[in-house]
């Protein structure tokens, strides 16, 4: 709402002034004093003193509602949604984060939760052509350890950064290794568990693109 809510008011109140005005008895020159404007003829002084008094009123409940501060979401609203947060993935994550990385090649940690309940953790390989992100390097070190179906996977940063969301390239080759994966996402209280279909809709799927996908021939598993 625009702060003009009060002067909206009040223009409803002035915008009949300029209609055409009835000259009171007893006043002949037309001059704006001693002229009344005909819609207000019929509003006694109490009336308008009433109607002002709504005004104010209404001014002041307005005043009072713009001055309350915006209510913080409840945390009730973050436990209640459908994934669990998987806090010992998290802390598993932090803990590499905080143990692991070093310089600027190793910036970031990533835990996943296999299937099984077995945690892998990685860190990312940093370099300026493209070096993997930690949840990247995690695909492969799991896979090391025949964890091929990862549940959960969540990054965390370096110098107490804390849970940092999957970049872009991420989220497309999470969503294609494992199209039911949940990500924990978020910082503080507003931490919670998304799945990663969510963090990317509308999302491309490379192999409805490929030549011979209809026949299904050439298609990865
Ligand atoms: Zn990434």
């Amino acid at each position: 709402m625009r702060a003009g809510g009060l002067s909206g008011h009040i223009d409803g109140l002035v915008e009949v002034v300029p209609r055409p005005v009835v000259p009171v008895a007893g006043v002949e020159d037309g001059g704006e004093v001693g002229r009344i404007p005909g819609p207000h003829r019929a509003v006694g002084g109490f009336q308008l003193r009433v109607l002002l008094a709504r005004v104010t009123v209404a001014w002041r409940q307005r005043s009072e509602e713009a001055q309350q501060p915006q209510k913080p979401r409840k945390v009730e609203d973050m436990t209640a949604h459908p994934h669990p947060v998987d806090h010992e993935l998290v802390r598993a994550a932090a803990n590499v984060a905080r143990t692991r990385c070093r310089g600027d090649n190793h910036t970031m940690a990533a835990a996943g939760r296999s299937r099984d309940g077995l945690i892998v953790t990685a860190v990312n390989a940093y370099h300026f052509t493209g070096g993997p992100c930690a949840e990247q390097v995690l695909i492969g070190a799991a896979a090391a350890q025949g964890v091929y179906e990862l549940d959960t996977i969540v990054a965390v940063g370096d110098r107490d950064r804390g849970v940092v969301p999957p970049c872009g390239r991420c989220r497309q080759v999470l969503l294609d290794y494992f199209p039911a994966l949940k990500v924990v996402v978020g910082a503080g209280e507003r931490i919670r568990t998304v799945r990663v279909t969510d963090l990317l809709p509308e999302s491309y799927v490379w192999a409805d693109h490929q030549l011979g996908a209809e026949e299904g021939g050439v298609l990865p598993q």
